[in-house]
């Protein structure tokens, strides 16, 4: 039974965390992501993602997305870069990772057998920073013996039902699914989310932390495929740690919600507002 250490995360102990933006910085100063995401149908959690990624300051962004996302994430993030894979409707091969400080994967994804075999390659190769989401969460559920090859210090962003597919147990009541949440935590290695109203983050060595921003405008499709991507950039960033990360980039997610409430109102609120506001969320905390 590790000692339960339990941090309420505010602005204040955040700031300064991310560095400023030098005034000779250059695209390679903020690393290049790779986000694989979308299948037909589910293309916009790709497009979502990869412009909170880049709202989040990456230096350099891909998305790889099946053939049929090719022209809609050309023209709906005109940024980034985009890799089609050879299939039509799923994602069937990893590509080379060689250019990538940090990759991204799950939104939109699907559960097709192939792009599992995709997953499952990342895994044994990937040798950056990893933030696990959504439908490749799915994919680790259904085969735990999947959840070995993580490596130490990637990053998983389930909500509660996608975590109980991920630990296979329903939990009794909320304490044992915080706890459920630091087991997993410490048996792999990794940081892991359980997203919600303050949302929580569990940490390698035990400790707990609890985000204080966020509304339930939020409460709607779409909104934790731009965590992934805000995420996916402060991994790609060299100048900040794995914890400062997760807990900036879950900040930052609800904040700039927060931000975009007077102007949307709760019903009115969507997931391509809180990318709209990332930027002025970030600042915040500079
Ligand atoms: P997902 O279910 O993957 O789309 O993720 C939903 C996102 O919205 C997560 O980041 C949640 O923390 C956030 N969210 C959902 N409902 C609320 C709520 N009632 N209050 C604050 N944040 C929420
Ligand atoms: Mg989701």
């Amino acid at each position: 039974n590790m000692a339960c250490a339990i941090h309420f995360v505010t602005a204040d102990e955040l700031r300064g965390r991310l560095p400023k933006r030098p005034k000779f910085s250059h695209k390679g100063t903020f690393g290049h992501a790779l986000l694989l995401a979308g299948s037909k149908g589910k293309i916009g959690a790709a497009v979502l993602a990869t412009q909170a990624c880049l709202r989040a300051g990456v230096g350099l962004m891909t998305t790889r997305v099946p053939a049929v996302g090719y022209d809609i994430l050309q023209i709906s993030a005109p940024e980034a870069m985009c890799l089609a894979d050879p299939a039509t409707d799923f994602l069937t091969e990893l590509p080379d990772l060689t250019p990538y400080a940090a990759v991204g994967i799950g939104p939109g994804l699907g559960q097709h057998d192939d792009t599992r075999a995709v997953l499952r390659q990342l895994l044994e190769t990937a040798q950056v920073p990893l933030i696990i989401d959504a439908d490749a969460l799915n994919l680790l559920g259904a085969q735990p013996e999947l959840q070995q090859l993580l490596p130490p210090d990637s990053l998983l962003t389930p909500h509660p039902k996608e975590f109980e597919r991920l630990v296979g147990e329903p939990a009794r009541d909320d304490y044992h699914r915080l706890d459920q949440l630091r087991n997993f935590a410490g048996r792999t290695g990794c940081y892991c989310v359980l997203k919600g109203a303050y949302t929580a983050l569990a940490a390698p060595d035990g400790a707990l932390y609890f985000n204080s921003t966020g509304n339930p405008g939020m409460a709607s499709g779409g909104s934790g495929d731009v965590l992934t991507g805000l995420l996916l950039a402060l991994r790609a960033h060299q100048g900040i740690s794995p914890l400062a990360a997760a807990l900036v980039g879950l900040h930052a997610h609800g904040r700039a919600a927060d931000l975009a409430l007077p102007h949307t109102g709760h019903a009115g609120l969507l997931a391509s507002d809180i990318v709209r506001f990332i930027g002025p969320a970030l600042e915040e905390l500079m």
